[in-house]
């Protein structure tokens, strides 16, 4: 048997979509970018959304739009994607990480303040495989210190945690339609922020800071457009938003059914001996995003060779941020400085997760894990 790690699930709707703007005449940011942003921001609840070309260009602008950059210190978890804490080097300012709790992998909002300095302008919580984290405890932190909270949610589009929706409480949020992510259009982000006046700027920076888009420009009688601001090249164009437009329509039919498989998974490996899964606060609904497990870390890469022997595909999410050599040798970071991070670094394997993974390709999963336990020693 052959599982993969990850099927997408685009259908002929979407496909017709796509095949409608390549025979339309206008194929970058236009109409359907704009319908895409609306449906995005009426399922988050926010006030404004702006499609961009990556979940790292929409931190990145975020940074910018809210004027962090050198000199600047911003916090965020050393467990999460390379992204998160490159756009804080993207916008010039030093990533300053805190660690992560044991039992979530989320960062730890009772760490964060003795990491504040007077440099501190932000905070980046990453809602991690789409548990959010505790945004009202953050948000506490983030008030008494006046520091802009920007939360990546790229795991965490459809999460909710004490009746508060992603996005809410932070000051921007950011999400990733990359091609493994919930809804996807291979590559793509966007950002939704209930600050009209930063949502404005942010999109003339993702625009090279120029005031019409192609749209402005070319509707009706030819307008001259000007650059107030050096901005960047992240707009999202109409093919991409194309392919998201219904997805976004049908994404909790999408997570309903990966809801079930986590079940599934979570019924069948839960006390199994050599296996831990990560905790789900109450009061959550949790995105069902990346369904790990964690086990012995000197087992652990032997047991993910064997998973991928048995045609099962595997990934790893993440090995923690602070070990990758670029921010040993630039930012002098240090083995042994967030030590639950690298826990769960060391022993992390993510399993297949998607609605059209049937139940046999679960229960071949499920039944694989011990035998290969047990044959390891693990
Ligand atoms: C995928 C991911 C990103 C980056 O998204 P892109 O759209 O590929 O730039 C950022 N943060 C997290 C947590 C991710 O998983």
């Amino acid at each position: 048997m052959n599982v993969e790690f990850f099927r997408h699930n685009l259908n002929e709707t979407d496909i017709d979509n796509v095949t409608n703007v390549l025979k339309s005449i206008f194929l970058t940011t236009g109409d359907v970018t704009k319908a895409f942003e609306d449906e995005l921001s009426r399922y988050v609840k926010a006030m404004n959304a702006i499609g961009v070309t990556s979940c790292t260009a929409a931190l990145h602008l975020c940074l910018l739009a809210w004027g962090i950059g050198q000199g600047d210190e911003v916090i965020t978890t050393p467990m999460s994607f390379c992204a998160t804490s490159n756009s804080i080097l993207h916008a010039g300012a030093k990533p300053v990480f805190v660690d992560v709790e044991a039992d979530t992998g989320n960062i730890d909002a009772d760490l964060i303040e003795e990491k504040i300095t007077s440099k501190t302008k932000a905070i980046i919580p990453v809602h991690l495989y789409g548990q959010m984290c505790d945004m009202k405890k953050i948000h506490q932190v983030a008030d008494k210190h006046g520091l802009i909270v920007i939360e990546d949610a790229a795991h965490c589009i459809e999460g909710e945690r004490d009746g508060i929706r992603v996005g809410q409480l932070g000051d921007a949020a950011c999400y990733s339609f990359y091609a493994t992510k919930n809804i996807t259009s291979g590559e793509g982000g966007a950002i939704t922020t209930n600050d009209r006046a930063r949502a404005e700027h942010i999109r003339m920076l993702r625009l090279h800071g120029i005031d019409k888009s192609a749209v402005d420009r070319y509707t009706k009688k030819y307008k001259h457009w000007d650059m107030p601001l050096l901005g960047w090249k992240y707009n999202m164009d109409n093919i991409h938003a194309a392919l998201l437009v219904d997805q976004i329509k049908r994404i909790d039919d999408l997570w309903k059914k990966r809801d079930a498989i986590w079940r599934n998974y979570e019924e069948k490996l839960a006390g199994l001996e050599g296996v831990k899964i990560l905790k789900s606060s109450p009061n959550l609904k949790h995105a069902r995003h990346l369904f790990t497990i964690l086990v012995m870390p000197e087992k652990r890469d032997a047991i993910l060779w064997a998973l991928q022997d048995k045609g099962i595909g595997v990934a790893v999410n993440y090995r923690a941020i602070h070990l990758l050599k670029y921010y040993q040798e630039a930012l002098k970071y240090r083995e042994g400085e967030f030590p639950c991070a690298e826990k769960i670094g060391a022993s992390t394997i993510s399993l297949p997760l998607y609605p059209s993974l049937t139940n046999k390709e679960v229960d071949y999963v499920v039944c694989n894990v011990p035998c290969i336990l047990t044959s390891l020693g693990a």
